[in-house]
């Protein structure tokens, strides 16, 4: 694997306004320092204690990205440092991350992370549970948060025309949601869909922040 190489393959074939988020879970750090050093700074965990070992360890202006399932009582290992959370899936973990964000005083970007496959062993929001906490009352004192957008995964599946289906739908949701909850926002702009196996499907159904991780890496063990 010539991850240097990987990443400049996968970058030179994006279109700009599209940012590619490494994922590095369950790779080395000397994996991820080679893409760093290749001048590559966003990359994605999935583990509260796998992040906090990498971002000890390795240099400071890492952007580091948390995609995976968060539980409410780890929010406190990455809140001082965590670049976006990916991965926000009910009001009482926003609740925790703006808690947390409060007692280090800055604002944690955030995206909702929206149930969009047909597998139910997916993670995230409907879309009107999506809606039930964007008009909440307490959503709305949360001064420590910053929704930057919205996060999917399609199913896992080769039926292309499904992930099709399914990127579509999320980038409706999205417009729905701009246009509703954040018309005169332009920090809400970020939707982050699209896998090594799906990435290209997902740029061109609206995707602007893709997280590729065994097309850089290789397959993870
Ligand atoms: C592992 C993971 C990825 C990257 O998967 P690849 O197929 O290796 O590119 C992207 N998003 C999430 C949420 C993941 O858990």
């Amino acid at each position: 694997m010539d991850i240097a190489k990987n990443i400049q393959g996968i970058k030179a074939e994006l279109p700009a306004n599209v940012s590619l988020i490494a994922v590095s879970k369950r790779k080395p750090n000397e994996a991820i320092l080679t893409a760093y050093n290749a001048g590559h700074k966003a990359f994605g965990e999935n583990i509260v204690q796998d992040l906090q070992k990498k971002h000890e360890v390795l240099p400071k202006d890492i952007e580091w990205h948390f995609i995976g399932h968060l539980q409410s009582n780890k929010v406190k290992y990455i809140a001082p440092f965590v670049f976006l959370i990916h991965s926000v899936d009910s009001l009482k973990l926003l609740k925790i991350i703006n808690k947390e964000g409060l007692k280090n005083k800055r604002i944690i970007h955030c995206l909702l992370q929206i149930h969009i496959a047909e597998e139910d062993t997916k993670f995230g929001l409907s879309p009107d549970d999506l809606a039930k906490l964007l008009q909440s009352e307490e959503y709305k004192t949360l001064e420590n948060i910053k929704i930057k957008g919205l996060m999917g995964m399609a199913t896992n599946t080769s039926d292309k025309i499904q992930v099709r289906a399914e990127f579509a739908a999320l980038k409706k949701q999205f417009d729905i949601i701009k246009n509703s909850f954040f018309k005169d926002d332009a920090d809400f702009d970020t939707l982050s869909m699209g896998m090594s196996g799906d990435y290209k499907i997902a740029v061109e159904e609206g995707s602007n922040m893709i997280r590729v991780g065994s097309s850089i890496f290789g397959e993870r063990v």
